[in-house]
């Protein structure tokens, strides 16, 4: 079979393996010859993190993903048509690939509609309403001058209904064929997108459709989005079967090293995904021993350099002791280097793979990597020299955190002003009771809604809460209907990352889950259906970037430590972001200058179950959940009295003499009732 593919991109297959569907190709763009398997960095802004263009060239890369959406949104198409492209503009000699915008109007948090003729979202850069068509999504790729553009595609989660999912791939089908009559004469590649979720019959639907248009290329999509690797697997293996053989496939957003090495096996050609620069800002390295993770103890003062069988300016340079200084440090230049490394590393499997496909070798040499790259968090010999008395002798503190025990339970206390998060009891017991069982969090999933269930996670700290929620929802009998959707908001990420290198005392944290959210910002899980996003930076401003809550866990420091989150002002914006739902705020104080605001901001305030040494604690309501059938025993006239005769009246930060807020609780219609 020949397509119109083979008049743009000229593609040739030179070998397929024996006993495999792995293959070499080589194809040429406007620019450069691409040999396949390749591996496409991730230049999100235009910019490969962190990395100089000379070490990109130098190892190898033949294409630079782009991403259409962000480039839209920063610096704007104008640009492009000023420079003539992004090739001028990044002085980029070899080929670019742009992504069509798709996977992240799906993906970033922001309101988006999805309509028949276009897709609109609002910007995360000024909040202004956007839309993108299949044509207008062309258009800038064409603007950008993109070698490979892709077609615009609905991507929904792969754990959606079937119906949900049919009708999405629909829709992209229906844009794939307006997307080629956008192309027209343009000399520019066009690949198709093959989704269908993670149902293997509409996937072999998408890829019958897909593969009769005439593309230059073909991608699966709508992978690595909370499926597991063997579910990807088998689908990449059902998908690329259909594909035309004479033109490249691409599978999209993936992976680590084995699951290239994997894809590759199930005959995939190229690849891109952000993990050689963003682990390496972790401090993670994917070297022919397997993962090395340089925030490991083992590694301080080892001789030799990170990878012993690497050529790369990093390993040729400097010690792995070097790189784990500058880790430790935080110095970016650790970043830097580790992410060249990385690039270089992956370049290099990809050659390596190619080599053995033509040379006949390619099942022999699938089988022995398939061990080694799979010898996740492999630290090396020197791992096993980490013994937990050498844990224990390591300075127990990261930042201005540091780990304390209470009767073996590990707690994070905070040295500058010497407060414990969850102190004098069980942090997970107390995160069970008081925001997971107050807010009955499971019973409220079981609800007949489409929409998720909003929890705000506000100071997720060492993630206490957000995993007791978790647990809760993954051991949940019968299980959840309704999605849930996890927002936590921090600003100091040492406590989480202090805590995640203590995993003998906090036992919540022996999951998957918080290492993805540190590295991804996200983490997504198919059944249930949880999505916890976290949104770093102050809660003052990131909170407009979270979708209104229905439940809100209010776990930040005290006043003492982290006063802007008290002040009447603060509950005055959180009252205004609950304002168009029945929202519940749990928090674990019962201070009476906290109620005041509370009460002054327009919440309405309950009596919240006691813990540890509490007595109390307190529940808010927005006026909705006020109103509608509750139980919560709301502060009463005797409250009132109290607070009348104390000493603590104002709101923390409000000025005793101004009256506006001691008029609002005194009128406030909790106390008419
Ligand atoms: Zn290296």
């Amino acid at each position: 079979m020949t397509n119109a593919a083979s008049r743009r991109l000229h593609f040739t297959l030179e070998a397929t393996a024996a006993g495999s569907s792995a293959r070499a190709a080589r194809f040429t763009t406007r620019h450069n010859e691409v040999l396949t398997p390749t591996f496409m960095p991730v230049g999100t802004h235009a910019a490969v993190r962190s990395q100089r263009r000379e070490d990109l060239l130098e190892s190898g890369a033949q294409v630079l993903l782009a991403n259409t959406y962000h480039l839209l949104l920063r610096p704007g198409v104008e640009i492009f048509e000023k420079f003539g492209g992004i090739h001028a503009f990044m002085n980029w000699p070899r080929s670019v690939l742009t992504d069509s915008g798709g996977y992240q109007i799906f993906s970033l948090p922001g309101s988006r509609t999805l309509h028949e003729d276009h897709a609109e979202f609002t910007s995360y850069v000024d909040n202004t309403l956007l839309r993108l068509s299949p044509e207008s999504s062309i258009e800038a790729q064409k603007v950008i001058g993109a070698d490979i553009m892709m077609v615009l595609d609905q991507c929904v989660p792969s754990t959606v209904e079937h119906s949900v999912a049919r009708g999405a791939m629909q829709v992209t089908h229906r844009w794939a064929q307006r997307s080629l009559a956008a192309r027209a004469e343009s000399p520019q590649a066009l690949f198709g997108i093959v989704q269908g979720a993670s149902y293997a019959d509409l996937r072999i639907e998408s890829a019958q459709t897909i593969s009769q248009m005439p593309f230059d290329g073909y991608a699966i999509g709508g992978l690595a989005v909370g499926e597991s690797s063997a579910q990807r697997e088998d689908c990449t293996a059902a998908v690329t079967e259909l594909l035309p053989q004479d033109s490249p496939r691409y599978l999209m957003g993936v992976g680590t090293t084995r699951d290239l090495l994997e894809a590759v096996h199930r005959g995939v050609d190229m690849f891109d995904c952000i993990l050689p620069t963003s682990l390496a800002k972790q401090g993670v390295a994917f070297t022919s021993l397997g993962r090395r993770d340089l925030r490991r103890a083992a590694y301080r003062g080892m001789e030799g350099p990170i990878d012993p069988a690497c050529d790369c300016y990093t390993c040729k340079t400097y010690s792995i002791a070097y790189l784990f200084h500058l880790q430790r440090v935080h110095e970016t230049t650790g970043w830097q280097l580790l992410g060249l490394h990385n690039v270089h590393f992956y370049m290099r499997l990809m050659r390596t793979m190619r080599a053995h496909i033509l040379a006949g070798t390619w099942l022999p040499f699938y089988h022995a990597q398939r061990a080694v790259l799979d010898a996740r968090d492999s630290y090396g010999k020197a791992a096993s020299h980490v013994t937990k008395a050498l844990l224990r002798e390591r300075k127990r503190k990261r930042g201005r955190y540091e780990v304390i025990l209470q009767e073996d339970v590990g707690c994070i206390r905070d040295t500058a002003s010497g407060e414990v998060m969850h102190p004098g009891s069980d942090p997970s017991l107390e995160a069970q009771s008081l925001y997971v069982e107050q807010s009955r969090l499971l019973e409220r999933l079981q609800e007949c809604a489409v929409e998720p269930l909003v929890v705000w996670d506000v100071g997720l700290g060492a993630a206490a809460n957000a995993m007791a929620a978790i647990l809760a929802v993954e051991n949940a009998n019968p299980a959840a209907t309704r999605p849930l959707t996890l927002v936590s908001f921090e600003n100091d990420l040492d406590s989480l990352k202090l805590a995640l290198d203590h995993p003998g005392y906090f036992k919540h944290l022996r999951h998957a889950a918080p290492r993805a959210l540190l590295s991804e910002n996200r983490w997504i899980n198919s059944a249930p259906a949880i999505d916890w996003l976290l949104l770093h930076g102050d809660f003052a401003v990131r909170k407009f970037d979270a979708p209104s809550p229905d439940i809100i866990f209010f776990d930040p420091f005290s006043f003492k430590t982290d006063s802007a989150m008290w002040t009447l002002s603060a509950f005055r914006e959180l009252a205004q972001a609950c304002s168009e739902k029945s929202t519940e705020l749990f928090t674990y104080t019962y201070s009476t200058s906290v109620r005041a605001a509370m009460l002054a901001a327009g919440f309405y305030v309950a009596k919240g179950r006691g813990t540890g040494p509490k007595a109390e604690t307190t529940i808010a309501l927005s006026p909705q959940a006020a109103a509608a059938a509750h139980d919560r025993e709301l502060l009463g006239q005797e409250w009132l009295t109290k607070w009348r005769r104390s000493g603590a009246q104002a709101p923390f930060g409000s000025l005793v003499d101004d009256g506006s807020w001691r008029e609002a609780v005194l009128t406030h219609a909790q106390f008419k009732l």
